[in-house]
């Protein structure tokens, strides 16, 4: 028996893998520049990440800027899990971090903040070779 590797788009579930990764990098103003990190396949499309990781990242580096994460099933939002997990986050590491939703055809870019209920939507989120990411808080004025 064969197994069966293709997309099939247009059936619910079965986009393709669901996948994460921590984002590395800096800010400049409304401009957030990353790379992700620890890129990995899993059951549930989460930002539940590697914990240890990422703290041990935060503190040898200090350049977590936050996550990024697949919803096959195409809700371009966080989920209830979703924001949970990134209030903890924020939470943890003191300072506001992005979490980036990739769903066929666009990622949807959200900034969680302390304080902040749900993720704020942001304006425009870009994903470049090798994991490059570039993430607009706002259109210019
Ligand atoms: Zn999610």
């Amino acid at each position: 028996m064969t197994e069966r590797r293709e997309r099939r788009p247009g059936k619910p579930g079965t986009w393709g893998p669901e996948e994460s990764g921590v984002l590395v990098g800096s800010r400049k103003g409304a401009i957030w520049l990353g790379r992700l990190c620890q890129k990995r396949q899993g059951e549930a499309a989460s930002v539940d990440f590697d914990w240890s990781w990422v703290l041990a990242r935060e503190e040898r580096r200090g350049d977590v800027i936050g996550f990024w994460h697949t919803h096959p099933f195409g809700l371009a939002g966080p989920s209830r899990r979703d924001v949970r997990t990134m209030q903890a986050w924020v939470d943890c590491l003191g300072k506001p971090l992005l979490c980036l939703i990739e769903v066929p055809g666009r990622i949807a870019p959200y900034l969680f903040g302390s304080g902040e209920e749900a993720g704020r939507s942001l304006a425009e989120a870009q994903r470049f070779e090798r994991g490059r990411l570039v993430v607009v808080e706002r259109k210019a004025s």
